[in-house]
């Protein structure tokens, strides 16, 4: 291992107060925006992500050189080596962990089982090991999903609602992650937040996800597939823009480990939070497409199928007060706004100039 020089120098803080975050899952689309906005502020980031395969792995390695432009080094690794883990813990005394490093996306589970369980479940576990050893312990930050809400058919969803109905192995997984990290708080005394995430969107965002496919479909003349709920019933969604979820992940990483606020329960020496970072402005997936094909100006080919129940939940809906009451939390970007900057990006990115491709 040769990246010790690397690693100290990106953890260096360039602020008074600042800290040294380890920043899981850095080459994924939250992870690059949430690395940039720490390093930009003054923060020490070091990232640590293993750039599979389960989306287009070159823009990961886009970001990573983005970040890299911007002197946040990646290290490439699992979170499941223990080894590795450990060595960037007897290299840098992280105050602060983000976890995003995750194995993303509803439908895949349903061909990659053990995936979810190797990143989700395991590779948690190992990370969280190595945080309860740690001197000093990090604050640990990372992301749950909206998803653990499953078929609770109460909306908005607020964090104590009843999220035993998951509608998915991944959903299931985010889920055990809530469990485990209550553990490690309860007998270790780590401090821990989870944030779940309500359908984050943007530049640089999830080629796996629908607004990401869409744009692709669309521009490519290609028919999109639009699910719909029983009875013809639209899905919709929190769409939440990725600017604002970083600025509840700094939220909560100033907020953290200082006192349990009203997100959580204090178990033992150390915080245990939860909040939901979404919207609060559900839309549905045609409205959605709508805005695409007039930021776009091409009409979509839609196909409209009923759900075929592979783990998609009918609607998800935030209820934010929580994250608002204890770290100012307020999204601002609403969708029309956010897929405009989305489009921007895309097109850019994959080089288009007036809607056609360049070659
Ligand atoms: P992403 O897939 O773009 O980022 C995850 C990154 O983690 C990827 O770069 C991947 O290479 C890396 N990674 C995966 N498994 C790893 C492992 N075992 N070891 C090291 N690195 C690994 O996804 P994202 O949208 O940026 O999501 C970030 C987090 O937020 C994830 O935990 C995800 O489950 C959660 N989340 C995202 C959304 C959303 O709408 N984007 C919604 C709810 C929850």
């Amino acid at each position: 291992i040769q990246w010790e020089k690397q690693v100290r120098t990106s953890a260096q803080i360039h602020r008074s107060g600042g800290m040294s975050v380890l920043v899981t899952g850095a080459a994924g689309f939250v992870g690059s925006h949430v690395s940039l906005a720490l390093k930009k502020r003054g923060d020490g980031v070091v990232g640590l992500d293993n750039f599979n395969n389960y989306y287009d792995p070159s823009l990961k390695r886009a970001r990573k050189n983005l970040l890299e432009s911007h002197d946040v080094f990646i290290v490439e690794g699992d979170i499941n080596d223990f080894k590795i883990v450990s060595k960037l813990f007897d290299t840098v005394a992280f105050t602060h962990v983000m976890h995003l490093a995750a194995q993303a996306g509803v439908r895949y589970a349903l061909e990659n089982p053990m995936s979810y369980v190797h990143s989700n479940i395991a590779g948690l576990v190992n990370l969280l090991e190595v945080c309860k050893a740690a001197n000093p312990q990090p604050s640990i930050v990372w992301a749950s999903s909206s998803s653990v809400y499953g078929l609770n058919e109460k909306s908005p969803f607020s964090e104590l609602d009843r999220t035993d109905q998951p509608a998915s192995l991944y959903a299931a997984t985010k889920k055990a992650g809530e469990e485990i990290t209550h553990t490690y708080n309860h007998i270790y005394g780590l401090s821990i937040t989870g944030l779940r995430f309500f359908t984050v969107y943007g530049p640089w965002g999830r080629p796996d996800m629908a607004y990401f496919s869409f744009t692709r479909n669309i521009l490519q003349g290609k028919p999109i597939t639009i699910y719909r709920g029983k009875n013809k019933v639209d899905l919709a969604r929190d769409f939440t823009y990725i600017d604002d979820v970083v600025k509840g992940c700094l939220g909560a990483l100033d907020s953290s480990g200082k006192s349990t606020g009203s997100g959580g329960k204090k178990r033992g020496a150390a915080p245990y939070r939860i909040y939901n970072l979404g919207n609060t402005q559900p839309v549905t997936v045609p409205t959605l497409v709508g805005i695409l094909e007039k930021h776009l100006k091409v009409k979509a080919k839609k196909n409209m199928i009923e759900m075929p129940g592979n783990g998609d939940v009918p609607f998800t809906h935030a209820n934010i007060s929580l994250a608002r009451k204890d770290f100012g939390y307020k999204p601002t970007t609403d969708l029309q706004t956010g897929l405009k900057k989305f489009v921007r990006w895309y097109l850019s990115y994959y080089g288009y100039n007036n809607g056609k491709p360049v070659n």
